[in-house]
């Protein structure tokens, strides 16, 4: 039933094409914050990943910036209608054009902040080859201005905001920014619920390292919500099923390798959707 649904679908897809793209735009929701607490917000909706916004005493920090004009646009009024404080701070929790390409569509007095990592991969050029686009002059002032290294804690006014990293995993600067008070954390795409992990090996990302990054964060932070780019709210024990699962896979690939299988018939081993996170494990236990 499940292979059935999948041609159908596969079908269907190959059927409409443009048509339901075009659907697809047209179904874009506009978008909204939902509170979590007193300043608080999770940002949603709207195109590009799911993000946050926090305001403190003299302005607010926004946690990824939606991917175009009128998302940004959106996002701005939505934060108007909370707070007459303006925006301080901007924070891509890692370099995906889903969280990072509005940008440039955030006022020029906005501070991007990110992982030092994190602004090193704006500039690895695109998977054709071809040079990034934050290259171009005109987007020099929308890459992150401010980087941080293992930890950093940004005020606004009494309010504290932590922002931590903990190693390499989905792409080599994954950000978590941490509200202590909350036990609330925005951790970016480094939890995929319901689908595959997308672990970007060509910016350096390694599921290896994912697995023990997400494990260093467990036992490091006390959180009990965990916010991400494109999943539910997630608990610790949903980090630690995740973590396993992925453990799981390495472990199945790593047998299959043994038994001198290549990487088709591996793949072919697993749900047609996992074909990406496969192949990522594959290259790296044969690295
Ligand atoms: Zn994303």
């Amino acid at each position: 039933m499940k292979k059935y649904n999948k041609i159908f679908l596969i079908t269907l897809n190959i059927l409409l094409g443009g048509s339901l793209s075009y659907a697809q735009q047209q179904e874009v929701k506009p978008i909204r914050l939902s509170q979590i607490s007193d300043g608080l917000y999770e940002l949603l909706d709207g195109r590009g990943s799911n993000g946050g916004v926090f305001i403190g005493d003299n302005g607010v920090l926004v946690i990824d910036a939606k991917m175009d004009k009128e998302s940004v646009d959106q996002t701005i009024e939505e934060i108007k209608k909370v707070t007459d404080k303006s925006i301080k701070y901007l924070v891509n929790t890692h370099s995906d054009g889903d969280h990072t390409n509005g940008n440039q569509y955030f006022p020029e007095d906005v501070t991007i902040i990110s992982h030092e990592n994190c602004r090193k991969e704006f500039f690895v050029p695109k998977r054709d080859g071809s040079p990034s686009d934050w290259e171009k002059p005109e987007m020099a002032s929308f890459v992150p201005e401010i980087t941080f290294r293992d930890q950093m804690d940004v005020y606004l006014g009494s309010k504290k905001v932590e922002l931590w990293y903990f190693g390499v995993g989905h792409t080599t600067g994954d950000a978590v920014v941490y509200f202590p008070s909350e036990k609330t954390a925005f951790i970016g795409d480094q939890l995929f619920e319901g689908r595959p992990q997308l672990i970007h090996s060509y910016k350096g990302g390694n599921s290896f390292e994912h697995v023990k990054t997400l494990t260093k964060m467990l036992e490091t932070l006390d959180v009990e919500k965990y916010y991400s780019g494109h999943s539910a709210i997630a608990t610790r024990q949903d980090v630690i099923d995740h973590i396993s699962q992925i453990q799981k896979q390495q472990q199945t690939i790593k047998a299959l390798i043994e038994q001198n299988k290549g990487l088709d018939e591996i793949k072919s081993e697993f749900d047609e959707n996992e074909a990406r996170l496969v192949e990522s494990i594959y290259n790296e236990i044969n690295d």
